[in-house]
């Protein structure tokens, strides 16, 4: 067991959600707290050194007052400290959590629409907003959402099915998507950064609000265009996938 303060975790579930993303589902005997779009530090002891790297709460569930769990998912990065332990780690081992952290979170009052860009694991915050949009959805019913989202390939487009039910079954949910690299496939696909479908929304700075999730470049990328179109700074929210330097 990991001697901190935080909370100690114990994996309960791990599975791979595309050939180089896991899903891992931790349970604590303690609540969890946390928003939708918020994120945890996971402390871990790879090969005898500690450890500790950030992760989105992927979770999907309304509140998260009696909550016990902690799910998040991981892009697996070559010769990374995190990738190599959750890639190997097994079931019953522990972790330890602090947190909730980040500002990547939904406002009380909601604004006319709202503009999601993720790439890679960037999506998971979007995930666990999933049941609260839903709801304010049905409350609202001029509030529309835009799901941008953007991976190297369509396989590596994390959640897409969840994505899909939810904007054939709302619509005021739009999801699109656009990968980075060609796949030679018979029916030729558009490629592309997933910036690039930005100016077909029809931006409009008063009453949209961004949210931008994932690669660094990307979110400099995103936030430098929606700044030129005048979004104010208190309607784009943005969370950086930094990697650590330890
Ligand atoms: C607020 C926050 C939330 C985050 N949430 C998530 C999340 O939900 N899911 C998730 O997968 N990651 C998330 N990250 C990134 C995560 O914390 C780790 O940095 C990531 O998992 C890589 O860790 P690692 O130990 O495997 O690689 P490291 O040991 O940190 O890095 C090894 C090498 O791999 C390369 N590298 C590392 N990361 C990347 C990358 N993303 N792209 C390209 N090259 C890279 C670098 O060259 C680096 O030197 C988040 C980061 C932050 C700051």
């Amino acid at each position: 067991m990991l001697n901190s303060s935080g909370i100690d975790a114990y994996l309960v579930e791990k599975k791979f959600i595309s050939s180089n993303a896991i899903e891992l589902c931790y349970r604590a005997e303690q609540t969890i707290r946390y928003l939708p779009g918020q994120f945890y530090s996971v402390r871990f002891t790879c090969n005898k050194q500690d450890c500790s790297r950030s992760y989105s709460v992927v979770n999907k569930q309304l509140s998260s007052l009696n909550n016990y769990e902690f799910s998040f998912v991981i892009t697996l990065v070559e010769g990374g400290k995190a990738s190599q332990y959750f890639s190997t780690t097994e079931l019953g081992s522990c972790v330890t959590l602090s947190g909730p952290y980040g500002n990547l979170v939904l406002p009380k009052v909601n604004p006319k629409r709202y503009i999601m860009v993720a790439t890679g694991a960037g999506v998971a915050p979007y995930r666990s907003m999933i049941p609260e949009l839903t709801q304010r959805l049905n409350s609202n019913e001029d509030l529309e959402i835009v799901v941008l989202m953007g991976a190297r390939t369509k396989e590596e487009l994390l959640y897409a099915d969840e994505f899909i039910d939810w904007a054939n079954s709302n619509t005021r949910v739009k999801y699109l998507t656009l990968q980075s690299r060609d796949q030679k496939t018979e029916i030729s696909e558009p490629t592309g950064y997933v910036q690039s479908l930005l100016p077909s929304l029809e931006l409009d700075p008063q009453s949209d609000m961004a949210y931008v999730c994932g690669n660094p470049q990307m979110v400099d990328q995103v936030v430098k265009l929606l700044e030129e179109k005048g979004f104010p700074v208190s309607s784009v929210k943005r969370e950086k996938y930094l990697f650590s330097a330890f």
